[in-house]
């Protein structure tokens, strides 16, 4: 096999200490290049002055090429802000009533996505395979091919694949459905990701699976299939032990002393399902009075994407709800809900999630979500937490040993919050060992190994 070049929004350049990524995904993927000998480009996050930017600026890291290009402010406008976070982020995560469609961001999604094509053209070699990932980019593939490349590509959505129905209502969705026939293989989260795709298809009448895995689509043929993304399962697990022994941690365990910790972590989006959470967690206190005085739930919620009017007002909601759930139902010697907004370090949440007797995980709908596979791995093997996780998770699909709720179901979720924390340790240790073990066997270098393999496989 060539080299590997990777293709994202974002490139996470490591920090010139030396001192390693935040997330499990740049790891994985850093160790893939580095095995092969690769490149990963991606927009630098800057926005240039010039009305076309300048030339890639390459960064050589730890034998890695990192290629990195500025966006004018018009592109980070239509590109970025328009069609990724205000058509494609709540389409997929079905919600058309927040999509602002307009023609004049389409075309900056496709510009840009032929910019990028135009950018990355002179670093490719013929054996080089590509690996482009999510819904920024799902048209690279056709412009790459469009300017004469038969290298092997693949694309990975992280974000859900919703059914037919949704989709046909983003206007121009054949054009934009169309970059992924140009793939040689496509990966979604989860199996019913996978389904909705072949389903949009066939309804749509511009492809079939002609076998197990394998479309055909405008006049290409490639294959499509489930792989579920995960985190460094062991590394986090040794990690979380390590950090009981840190002052913060220490000090956040004095101040629940004799009190269970629930804990919620989210970016602050809609997709999240914060307010029906807040709202299950009051629920779950009023009807069962016994636990007063006997909780504190931890519900960790950095600010994303405030650009975007809809998670300003959120801000704003989620803030008011804390504290109106906590004016009325706390007492003088009681917060119940303390709520953060600010990003919280690997470090410190991994020791919370050890801290915590509920792990409440409970998005409207998700990919996957990686802190419910966070919550898993950090909890000691002696006495584990539970894990309340929504049914419209990805990683619903795996983790077998959670109690799976509905967020819309108010009181089902406060029933599971009082299981949960009333459930017997052998109960919780059976639970948690099944899914400790799914997770080790599936962990992110799993599953970057697994997709690169088929990518490879008949190259
Ligand atoms: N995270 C973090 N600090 C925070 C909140 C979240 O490091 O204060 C991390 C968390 O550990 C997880 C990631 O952000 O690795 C969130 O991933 P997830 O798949 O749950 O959701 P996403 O934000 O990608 O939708």
């Amino acid at each position: 096999m060539g080299r590997l070049i990777v293709v994202s929004n974002r490139v996470p350049l490591p920090a010139k200490d030396g001192s390693p990524p935040a997330g499990g995904l740049a790891v994985a993927l850093q160790a893939a290049l580095k095995e092969r000998g690769g490149i990963w480009m991606g927009w630098s996050g800057k926005t240039s002055a010039e009305a076309e930017p300048g030339p890639l600026a390459i960064e050589e890291r730890d034998a890695i090429t990192y290629a990195l290009t500025d966006l004018t402010a018009t592109d980070v406008e239509e590109y970025y802000h328009g069609f990724a976070n205000r058509v494609l982020w709540p389409l997929c995560h079905y919600r058309m009533d927040l999509a602002e469609y307009g023609r004049k961001e389409m075309a900056g999604y496709f510009r840009v996505n032929r910019f990028f094509a135009h950018r990355l053209a002179p670093l490719i070699k013929p054996d080089d395979v590509i690996w482009i990932h999510d819904y920024h980019l799902i048209p690279l593939a056709a412009e790459l091919r469009q300017m004469g490349f038969s290298n092997r590509i693949g694309f990975f959505l992280h974000i859900p694949w919703p059914p037919a129905d949704l989709v046909v209502m983003m206007p121009a969705h054949q054009e934009i459905v169309r970059g992924l026939a140009y793939c040689d293989l496509v990966g979604f989260q989860t199996d019913y990701d996978l389904q909705n795709f072949a389903g949009y298809l066939r309804r749509e009448e511009i492809g079939d699976e002609v076998g197990p895995g394998r479309f055909r689509s405008h006049g290409r043929m490639f294959r499509a299939a489930a792989y579920p993304i995960s985190i460094e399962t062991a590394a986090f697990a040794a990690f979380a032990g390590k950090a009981m022994a840190s002052s913060m941690v220490r000090k956040a365990q004095q101040s629940v002393e004799g009190r269970d910790l629930i804990i919620g972590v989210d970016r602050l989006d809609y997709s999240k399902g914060i307010t029906q959470r807040l709202e299950a967690f009051e629920r779950f206190v009023v009807t069962n009075p016994g636990y007063q005085n006997k909780v504190t739930f931890l519900q960790v919620t950095p600010k994303s994407r405030s650009e975007v009017p809809e998670y300003e007002q959120m801000q704003k909601m989620v803030a008011e709800q804390a504290g109106r759930i906590n004016g009325a139902i706390g007492t003088v010697d009681w917060v119940p809900i303390r709520y953060i907004n600010r990003s919280i370090g690997r470090n410190l949440l991994a020791g919370l999630y050890r801290l915590a007797s509920v792990g409440y995980v409970t998005p409207l709908r998700d990919g996957m979500n990686l802190v419910a596979k966070e919550y898993v791995a950090a909890q000691d093997p002696e006495k584990p937490g539970v894990l309340v996780l929504s049914r419209f998770a990805g990683a619903a699909r795996e983790l077998k040993g959670a109690l799976l709720v509905n967020p819309y179901d108010t009181e089902g979720t406060a029933n599971a919050l009082a299981k949960a924390l009333s459930m017997p340790l052998a109960e919780r240790k059976e639970r948690w060992r099944a899914m400790m073990d799914h997770l080790l066997a599936h962990d992110v270098a799993a599953w970057c190994q697994g997709f690169l393999d088929d990518l490879t496989a008949g190259a």
